[in-house]
């Protein structure tokens, strides 16, 4: 459901209709004002326009001893003074004029004062109105609050039927064992405040992006059967100071007003974010903030309002925000393991029609590392794929060709490589993979293909852990260090040169070798020192040296060292190996593809 929005018109937009208002007043009004005003002229000019006939009325009154007139078109109005002129009246008849009894009517003063002075004024103000009206709507609020501003927006899911379940959310039961506990306490809060118990107020919910934090939250909300309102942390920061913190007011009213239900802040670090006290800083974000620490304390305990926010950067959260009393509890979403990558590919199969021999294990070992959004575009993907080959059901091919889609993208169709270049890719990739193989704790391999994809990959082999892996030792990193430089090592032993394809091995390489040094104290010369500290844990992973510029030195050095001994080793693999390298990059060339089968089989024949 998307909210329909009329296009912005720019402010350039309002200044003109301000000029063609004013233009077309000076233009239509003023010039008929002027009108009906009384010129006053001298008697040479009625003499003059007597005797050019350019006479319309004329009104002559002796009391006052004044003459009014009009000229021939009666488009304005003149008056003079008297002056002893016998003749005037014959002569006034021969110019044709017309002799008026009633006085020549001129538009009445007040109405040249409120043409003149009113209605330019109540033009500006009308339009002044307009515009800051139009000014408030952009700043947020739809509703009247104060001058219509700061009301909160926030989506409200009233009880459903049909709302998500836990069951709806694969895998983690980690996070929905911790959650189940606040559905039990919003069916029956007695329970707990009998004991004297009381719930936590908010609860954090952290993880890489995509491993399903709304939906648990939805599914929160689902299986309670409470009122769920969600608001993503960047709706509440506006552009006024101020709005954001009644904003968050309003929000809370209205889940008061609900209670129990649960509210939902996605994204808190939008608003959550560490104060850190610089001159100049984000004032409407730390007013907001400071609203919201204010609204949790002001809470009273048990009171069913639980407010739930997701975030995949806790560590900058503001340490207010998580003490105890307001988000006190954290709940890790982490990216699914092997069994959950199959629990949330069965689930997202079953809304489409799938083959029965699909074997959902492989290929979940096959998409290692992907979060549960991925594995549901995945699915999709392979759905869809399924329609363009005019299938009616989803085969296992369509689902491991669809990974491939979702990690390197779609095969590039028209793409040509030249022979040299396709061998080239073939010796890399074979390269790659026997390292691989050769060093015993390495994974096998599962595909190996040189057919490019729109990413920009030429090739690539795909690796595949047989199951989950929590701890790493030294030795298997060192060993994933070698298997990345094996396809350049392989380029150099053939071709005696090396290519541009191995940036981003070079990069991985690096990437490992840095920190096993400055994170995981793997050298010797460090020993248990951090040398460098992780900041995104959830988001790529940046890092920041905590080190002097010497041990950068140092760290960089060590950094080489550790790579080109891997790929030394790597070198040394495929020189030992080097009639298996030919044989299985020749066939790797002529068929584009194979699988890790046939790989191990030429491998050990
Ligand atoms: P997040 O809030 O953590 O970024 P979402 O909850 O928005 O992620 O998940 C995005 C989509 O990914 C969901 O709509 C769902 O289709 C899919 N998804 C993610 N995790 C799971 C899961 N554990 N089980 C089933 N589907 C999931």
């Amino acid at each position: 459901m998307h909210e329909v929005k009329k296009p912005r018109k720019p402010l350039i937009y309002y200044y003109v209709i301000v000029l063609m208002v004013l233009v077309l007043f000076n233009f239509l009004f003023m010039p008929w004002v002027a009108e009906r005003q009384i010129k006053e002229v001298g008697y040479e000019k009625f003499m003059q326009m007597t005797e050019e006939e350019d006479i319309g009325r004329v009104e002559i009154d002796q009391e006052e001893n004044q003459i009014t007139f009009t000229d021939k078109d009666e488009t304005a109005i003149y008056k003079t003074g008297m002056v002893d002129d016998p003749d005037l009246t014959e002569r006034l008849y021969d110019a044709g004029a017309e002799f008026s009894g009633q006085i020549i009517e001129q538009t009445s003063p007040w109405v040249v004062f409120l043409l003149n002075w009113i209605l330019p004024i109540l033009i500006f103000v009308g339009i002044g109105q307009y515009m800051s009206k139009k000014m408030m709507d952009r700043a947020g609020g739809k509703n009247s609050m104060m001058f219509g501003m700061g009301k909160s927006n926030a989506k409200v899911y009233v009880k459903s039927s049909k709302g998500i379940r836990f069951s709806d959310v694969a895998g983690e039961d980690e996070a929905k064992e911790n959650l189940a506990e606040i559905v039990d306490y919003l069916h029956d809060p007695k329970k707990y405040e009998d004991i004297g118990a009381s719930m936590p107020k908010g609860i954090l919910l952290v993880g890489p992006p995509g491993t399903g934090k709304t939906m648990l939250a939805k599914a929160v909300a689902g299986e309670a059967n409470v009122p769920f309102f969600s608001m993503s942390g960047s709706e509440f920061v506006e552009m006024f100071v101020g709005m954001g913190a009644s904003k968050v007011r309003d929000l809370f009213k209205q889940a008061k007003e609900k209670a129990p239900c649960i509210v939902f802040i996605d994204e808190i670090d939008a608003i959550g974010k560490k104060r850190d006290g610089n001159v100049g800083g984000n004032d409407e974000r730390e007013q907001t903030l400071n609203q919201l620490l204010t609204e949790m304390d002001g809470f009273e305990d048990n009171n069913g309002v639980i407010i739930l926010a997701a975030t995949n950067r806790p560590e900058s959260l503001d340490p207010a925000l998580t003490r105890p009393g307001r988000f006190d509890r954290r709940v890790p979403v982490e990216l699914p393991d092997l069994k959950g990558r199959e629990a949330i590919l069965k689930v997202h199969a079953k809304k489409i029609k799938v083959a029965d021999n699909v074997d959902y294990n492989k290929i979940a070992r096959m998409a290692s590392g992907a979060s549960g959004a991925e594995l549901a575009n995945i699915v999709n993907e392979a759905a869809l794929r399924a329609v363009r080959e005019n299938r009616a059901y989803v085969t296992q091919a369509d689902l491991e060709e669809s990974i491939e889609v979702v990690i390197a993208g779609y095969q590039k169709k028209n793409a040509i490589m030249t022979d040299k270049e396709k061998l080239i890719v073939s010796y890399h990739e074979v390269g790659h993979a026997l390292v691989a193989a050769k060093q015993t704790n390495s994974a096998p391999v599962q595909k190996i293909t040189i057919v490019p994809r729109t990413s920009g990959t030429l090739g690539y082999t795909m690796q595949v852990d047989e199951g989950n892996h929590y701890l790493m030792s030294k030795e298997e990193l060192e060993n994933k260090i070698a298997t990345y430089t094996g396809g350049r090592a392989a380029e150099e032993i053939v071709f005696g040169s090396v290519t541009t394809g191995a940036s981003n091995d070079i990069e991985q390489a690096t990437k490992l070798a840095r920190a096993m040094i400055t994170r995981y104290g793997m050298s010797k010369d460090f020993d248990m020192v951090a040398m460098e500290v992780q900041t995104n844990q959830y988001l790529g992973g940046d890092s920041s040296l905590t080190c002097s510029s010497e041990t950068q030195k140092l760290i960089d050095e060590k950094v080489v060292e550790l790579v080109r001994r891997q790929h030394e080793k790597a070198a040394q693999i495929l020189l030992e190996n080097r009639e298996k390298l030919d044989e299985l990059s020749q066939y790797l060339y002529q068929r584009e593809t194979i699988t890790g089968d046939e790989f191990m089989k030429i491998l050990n024949s």
